[in-house]
């Protein structure tokens, strides 16, 4: 350490320094990235009991220049924090309703549906009713088959302008799951306000579904919330028959996860339909 002024000390770690050039890299190679066509779209299946796939979560990738792929969980939470998750999410949504557009002009794609997930600052945006309604509207989609995926942190935040935006987008069609159900403070009578269609349990409650007892404890509590609201339920991170056959066994019968496939290009995705 050493002193600079009169009240601050800086620190020169050199591996502190090394990840804030990461960053700084990563930011500027994220502001090209729209332009230079550089997001990717991941589909994972998503599966009904009869093992028939009804959709896919769309999952954004970079595909950076240099380092090949980088995932989400590297670049969103920087593209929140500098506001670049706007317009990103904008051309996830944009990307997504073109292609349930492509999908229904055939018989074995039309009842697919495509699940997108939305940042908080994107869904705080005062226009995003607008632009979501403006992208169903140019891309001329049924928008029963577009569905957004909100957090729950991200749905407390503000409750009375999530019901209203909510409601909005619902009013024409659009459904909504709650993402990563389980994590966060959602009690029952907020949930009864909101206007969803779906919980989806967090991967983190079905990795040790079957051997830890909080778990197992958890996902019975939330399957029979969605029961008594009359709401679907899905589960996320899938990976093994036994976790699908408890799962099943306790009235959960959506499922997406390894078990299935993991996350895959639009041919690939394609390519397992019937
Ligand atoms: P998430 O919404 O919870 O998505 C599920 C994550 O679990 C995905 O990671 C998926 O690839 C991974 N996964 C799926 N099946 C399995 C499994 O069986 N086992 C395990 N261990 N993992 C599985 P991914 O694609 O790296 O995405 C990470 C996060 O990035 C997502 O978490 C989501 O929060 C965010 N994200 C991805 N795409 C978008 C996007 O277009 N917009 C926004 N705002 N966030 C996105
Ligand atoms: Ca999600
Ligand atoms: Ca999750
Ligand atoms: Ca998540």
């Amino acid at each position: 350490a050493k002193k600079a002024g009169r009240n601050t000390i800086r620190f020169f770690d050199p591996a502190m320094q090394a990840s804030i050039n990461a960053r700084v890299k990563l930011e500027a190679d994220l502001h090209g990235a729209l332009a230079n066509k550089q997001f990717q779209l991941y589909y994972q299946p998503q599966v009904s009991q009869g093992l028939d796939i009804i959709g896919a979560e769309v999952l954004i990738r970079f595909q950076h220049p240099e380092r090949g792929l980088i995932s989400p969980a590297e670049f969103i939470p920087l593209a929140e924090d500098i506001g670049l998750i706007v317009p990103i999410g904008r051309w996830v949504l944009e990307t997504v309703c073109r292609q349930l557009k492509i999908w229904e002009s055939s018989a074995h794609t039309q009842h697919l549906q495509l699940a997108a997930n939305v940042s908080a600052r994107q869904f705080r945006q005062t226009d995003f009713v607008d632009v979501v309604r403006q992208i169903i509207r140019e891309s001329d989609i049924n928008p029963n088959r577009l569905k957004l995926e909100l957090t729950e942190s991200l749905v407390l935040d503000d409750i009375d302008e999530t019901i209203r935006k909510m409601h909005a987008l619902r009013e024409i069609g659009v459904r909504f799951s709650m993402d990563d159900f389980g994590t966060g403070n959602s009690s029952l009578s907020n949930l009864r306000k909101l206007p969803i269609d779906q919980l989806k349990i967090d991967q983190s409650f079905v990795r040790d579904i079957s051997i830890d007892p909080d778990d197992t404890v958890i996902v019975q509590t939330i399957i029979a919330m969605a029961n008594n609201l009359g709401l679907d339920v899905i589960a996320e991170g899938v990976e093994t028959e036994a976790q699908r056959q408890f799962l099943e066994n306790h009235g959960c019968h959506t499922f997406q996860g390894y078990l299935y496939s993991k996350p895959l290009p639009l041919d690939g995705f394609e390519r397992l339909l019937p």
